[in-house]
């Protein structure tokens, strides 16, 4: 069914949130099927020749999922995170890396959509992604500097109304495929490491000159490889407001929700496979549980704690959406960074139990109950900004926050 694209812009005080959210999985729900569809049949081609996932993107784009997070005003659907996440939850049942690939474009949009309004250049951009449904990617990872993305070595050189831009981008997720990147730098020459911009280039601003290849365990789809990213166009590109309230009150909230949800899609197929396995075990012994049945009982558990994470950290996120204060806060800034380290490690152990729950089935890459690549696809999650820098990262800041004193704040 499909609900008329304008019922979005009603507010949701009008509705009730609860109906605006059964609404919305309505107008997404048929075009989510769609992409999930498309991505699902080509997952185990993806993940074996480690390339992009091109029919799911593609439905993507005809579904106009690229462009649902723009304002309607401006040619979108003005989907919330709570649609999008949703999304990256189903993608991730069908194929790990459309899931990554859809959160890691929507958290660019998200940028846009919360950092770009008032600017005419941004504003422009929001149009086409929404137009032509343009797919961004990402630029945060540069030379050895791995996951500290709070410092940025290149930095922007202005020629009058013009700048430019070269940065070895050690990663750039589906760099080679998408229509614009999205990239932080240095303000300018003279500016320390975390004085930082962030921009929005598309195609025809930059080039880029393949460093390194993508040869990796999992995320095979995700297509990370390493360029040589070089820029040059107008001054316009930088966004108005400096990185540190970007990546604080929109970056780091919106990729957490959006790489979570996607991580616990993946641990819930693999949860799929090893409930079709004991099913199929349970039936083949006259009702007799196998014993591989605590494994997968445990898997269960640790899907139920993972979805449950999501969906608080998801209200928080919305109790604070617009201010920006609050988000910017020692304790949202904790909440959401544990939400990525607690989601990535429940996410493993989830696809792990599933594993041991079909056993061999499980372990093996043929036959209907293989969860290798499922499991492959999870550890990339504890390292993609990886759980140890952000654990000593927010060591001070857990320490100044107070021990609750009450089950609810
Ligand atoms: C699937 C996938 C897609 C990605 N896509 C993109 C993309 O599109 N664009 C992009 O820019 N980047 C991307 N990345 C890169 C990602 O954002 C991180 O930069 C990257 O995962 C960090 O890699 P690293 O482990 O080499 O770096 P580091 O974070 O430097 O970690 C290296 C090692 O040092 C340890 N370590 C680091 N800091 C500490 C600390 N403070 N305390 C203790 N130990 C520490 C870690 O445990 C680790 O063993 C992607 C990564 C993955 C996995």
């Amino acid at each position: 069914m499909n609900v008329p694209e304008t019922m979005l812009e009603k507010p949701a005080a009008e509705r009730g949130i609860g109906r605006l959210l059964t609404d919305r999985g309505a107008l997404f729900g048929e075009r989510t099927k769609a992409v999930a569809t498309a991505a699902a049949a080509e997952a185990e081609a993806v993940d074996r020749e480690a390339r992009f996932p091109k029919a799911a993107i593609d439905a993507a784009r005809e579904q106009k999922l690229l462009g649902m997070q723009i304002p309607v005003a401006l040619g979108g659907f003005g989907a919330s995170i709570p649609d999008i996440t949703e999304i990256c939850y189903t993608l991730g049942r069908a194929c790990a890396s459309s899931a990554m690939i859809f959160a890691m474009h929507q958290t660019k949009v998200a940028c846009l959509v919360r950092h770009g309004t008032g600017s005419d250049y941004h504003e422009a951009l929001m149009r086409r992604v929404a137009a032509e449904q343009l797919l961004l990617a990402s630029s945060t990872t540069e030379g050895q500097n791995g996951g500290n993305i709070r410092a940025s070595a290149a930095a922007i050189a202005r020629h009058e109304a013009e700048i430019s831009l070269v940065r070895s981008a050690t990663v750039i997720s589906y760099g080679a495929e998408a229509d614009g990147i999205v990239s932080i730098a240095r303000r300018a020459d003279d500016a320390a490491a975390s004085d930082q911009v962030l921009l929005a280039v598309t195609k025809d601003h930059y080039t880029l000159e393949r460093t390194l290849g993508w040869e990796t365990l999992g995320m095979r789809g995700t297509c990370s490889a390493g360029f040589e990213l070089k820029i040059t166009g107008p001054a316009a590109m930088v966004f108005p407001e400096g990185y540190d309230k970007i990546h604080a009150q929109t970056m780091t909230p919106v990729a957490h929700l959006c790489w979570s949800s996607a991580w616990a899609g993946i641990a819930a197929a693999a949860v799929d496979r090893a409930q079709r396995f004991i099913r199929k075990a349970a039936r083949g012994a006259g009702g007799q549980m196998p014993p591989g049945a605590a494994h997968y009982t445990a898997a269960k558990m640790a899907l139920t704690k993972l979805r449950a994470l999501i969906t608080a950290s998801l209200d928080l996120y919305a109790a604070h959406e617009y201010d920006g204060h609050r988000l910017s806060s020692l304790d949202f800034q904790s909440a959401i960074n544990l939400l990525k380290v607690e989601a990535s490690e429940l996410a493993v152990e989830t696809a792990m139990h599933a594993m041991r729950a079909c056993g061999l089935s499980g372990y093996r890459n043929d036959g209907e109950f293989t969860v290798g690549r499922h499991l492959r696809d999870a550890l990339s999650a504890p390292l993609m900004i990886n759980n140890d820098r952000i654990l000593s990262n927010i060591a001070t800041a857990s320490l100044m926050s107070g021990v609750p004193a009450a089950l609810r704040d």
